[in-house]
């Protein structure tokens, strides 16, 4: 019977990555986006390449009655679902606190933590043996910004990743008997399009010099340790944050 894993951003950057290693694992994909369509489509067919099935769920993972109907779409489309990549997430423009508003800060949090509650709560329901479900695991995407804290840049998605690895140690011992394992990783600084959106310059030698493996990290290197954290080679891992971030 076909295993779904779920990949909430999935179109892009780590999600997208993902999504690729995922299918090469054995997995059929099914690939949350917000807006770009086109991205979630030719990563479709690349995936559908590989003997794959995929499927392209828009819905804003902020949105209660989205992440429902896309939880539902994804019944429909047969099978079970055993994995969910709680990937998608957004930061703002670089800022002081001072300079910060509550329209920015709502955002942040709806989509970085109300959306991997809300996933993780549609997830649950169809997983847990507690609802007749055969178990499952879900990895949630933090940050190493969690610890950090991005003082001057973007305290507020530091704080939000904060939430998400509160969130998946205590989830991590909420669900483990119910058959269903709930882990996180957190990357250091990655090549994606998201540092567009902050208008940090990642690339500059100031930025990869403060890493101690002296370069940024690619989307593959993220995306092998959450395909681990899915895979039952990661059994006994509960709870646990992956610090996947070249030492930094
Ligand atoms: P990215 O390149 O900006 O891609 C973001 C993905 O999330 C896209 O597929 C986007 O879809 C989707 N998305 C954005 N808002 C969404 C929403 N409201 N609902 C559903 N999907 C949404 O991001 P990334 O750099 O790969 O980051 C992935 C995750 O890793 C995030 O949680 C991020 O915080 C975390 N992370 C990244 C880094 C880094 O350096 N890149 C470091 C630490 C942690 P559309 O294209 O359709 O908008």
């Amino acid at each position: 019977m076909t295993a779904w894993v779920l990949i909430t951003g999935g179109s892009r950057g780590i999600g997208a990555a993902t999504a690729l290693r995922c299918a090469q694992a054995g997995w059929d994909v099914a690939i949350n986006y917000a807006q770009d369509s086109a991205a979630a489509v030719a990563l479709a067919s690349r995936l559908d390449g590989l003997g794959r099935r995929a499927l392209t769920l828009q819905a804003d993972v902020a949105d209660p009655g989205q992440v429902a109907a896309m939880f539902e779409r994804l019944d429909q489309a047969g099978g079970r679902l055993a994995g969910l990549v709680n990937n998608a997430g957004i930061v703002a423009p670089a800022a002081r606190l001072e300079a910060m508003d509550m329209a920015r800060w709502r955002r942040v949090f709806d989509v970085n933590v109300m959306g991997t509650l809300l996933c993780c709560q549609q997830a649950a329901r169809r997983m847990s043996t507690r609802h007749g479900g055969a178990g499952g695991a879900i990895v949630n995407l933090s940050s190493r910004a969690a610890e950090f804290g991005a003082p001057g840049v973007y305290v507020d998605y530091a704080a939000s990743k904060g939430a998400v690895d509160t969130l998946t140690r205590g989830l991590g011992r909420e669900l483990i008997a119910e058959g269903i394992r709930v882990n996180g990783v957190r990357p250091g600084i990655v090549e994606t399009d998201i540092h567009a959106t902050s208008g940090m310059a990642v690339a500059a030698p100031e930025v990869t010099s403060a890493i101690p493996i002296q370069r940024l990290g690619r989307p593959d290197e993220i995306a092998e340790a959450i395909a681990w954290l899915l895979s039952d080679a990661a059994s006994y891992t509960v709870g646990a944050m992956l610090d996947v971030a070249g030492g930094r």
